[in-house]
């Protein structure tokens, strides 16, 4: 399997809703993943990322909508024709199977020849680098591997569409890290439209081409990794991505104030009777002489002074007792000097660093 795949598929879904009693698992959801895309779906728990996926897979039927893989309606396909591979969020290997055992089982469904498929298992191992490892047992295997062999499985018929639901969320962060490059190297190899779902949004950073931010069923925002984290469309998807402190400004016509202060800021305002300005730690500077000319400035005084190794953060408190959190970069230079708490301090946003975002939930 070091050839690409057959063609990948564009995946269309157009209001898609399900629901269980009371509870909108999916709330007229429609997305668009493109022909080899990474997208992730990104969410709480409970916010209907498995939904999704199960309905992609074929295993659970919505009330309503429609789903295209390319030109083909497929709402009413069951899974296995469907050309869709699938890692499950608690692996769902058959314990009592070998290794080999389970990554055949999808080719043994699709009834095809026992020696393509010994050939085909061996190859898809080889990919998830567990050459030879056909004949162990599952309970022989650790976290990692169990994980490969899911991977393994879900690939072995070599489908045009891949999802995968958290599946590194079992793992301990070192072996999470190293399997996050190894997935999305797969990904390249391969070339398979993916739908990739985790909680954990440094994961979607890390993995995705587009992230879509999920919550009670519905999508809040689609967008490149850098667009999310730099122009969060409101509230939730600003605090669920990366961390923020949020200021409440007023707004008239395209001038925007923070008390008595006009910003200056870059991108859209929001149309929303809740304003606030989005302060991620990392984009606040702090000046060692004073206000910065066309930046925007505040003065401070430090409340709290947290030395991290590689960084440190400051939590600085506003005249009118507003709190904003900074993180500033400990250099090679033993002697950076670090602000002590009660000092009086001048924090700058550049004007690209001043966002407005809805401050809403939504
Ligand atoms: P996520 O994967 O984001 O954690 P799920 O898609 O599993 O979320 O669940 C979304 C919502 O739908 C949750 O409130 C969950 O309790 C509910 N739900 C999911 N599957 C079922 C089911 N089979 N029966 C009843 N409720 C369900
Ligand atoms: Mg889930």
């Amino acid at each position: 399997m070091t050839t690409k795949a057959t063609e990948a598929l564009p995946i269309s879904v157009q209001n898609v809703t399900k629901t269980y009693g009371p509870v909108n698992a999916l709330d007229d959801v429609s997305l668009e993943v493109k022909s080899g895309e990474f997208l992730t779906l990104l969410g709480p728990s409970g916010s209907g990322k498995t939904t999704l996926l199960m309905v992609l897979a074929g295993f659970t039927r919505p009330d309503c909508g429609s789903l295209k893989f390319g030109d083909d309606e497929v709402i009413r396909k069951p899974p296995h024709l469907r050309d869709v591979g699938m890692t499950f969020q608690s692996y769902a290997l058959f314990p009592h199977m070998t290794v080999a055992g389970n990554v055949g089982y999808p080719l043994r469904l699709r009834k095809r020849p026992k020696d393509e498929i010994a050939d085909r298992v061996e190859r898809a191992l080889e990919t998830v680098q567990l050459g030879g490892y056909g004949d162990r047992r599952i309970d022989q295997l650790s976290g990692g591997q169990k994980q490969r062999v899911a991977v393994a499985r879900a690939i072995v018929f070599e489908p045009r569409i891949l999802l995968m639901d958290e599946p590194l969320s079992a793992l301990d962060k070192k072996l999470r890290d190293q399997m996050q490059i190894e997935l999305r190297h797969l990904h390249e190899q391969l070339g398979m439209t993916t739908v990739y779902v985790t909680h954990d949004q440094r994961e979607a950073l890390t993995m995705s081409d587009r992230i879509a931010v999920v919550n009670h069923g519905r999508i809040m925002q689609l967008s490149t990794p850098r667009d999310l984290y730099e122009r969060p469309a409101n509230r939730f998807v600003a605090d669920f991505i990366g961390e923020s402190t949020f200021l409440p400004v007023t707004r008239d016509g395209k001038e925007v104030r923070y008390g008595e202060k006009a910003l200056r800021y870059s991108g859209d305002l929001p149309e929303t009777p809740d304003l606030q300005l989005m302060i991620r730690p990392e984009r606040v500077l702090l000046s060692e002489d004073g206000p910065v000319e066309g930046a925007n400035n505040f003065s401070a005084t430090a409340s709290d002074v947290v030395y991290q190794g590689d960084s440190f953060l400051l939590h600085a408190r506003l005249q009118d007792g507003q709190q904003i959190v900074m993180r500033g970069a400990v250099r090679g230079n033993r002697a950076t000097s670090l602000p002590a708490v009660g000092d009086q301090v001048t924090l700058t946003m550049a004007t690209e660093d001043t966002v407005l975002i809805d401050g809403r939930e939504v």
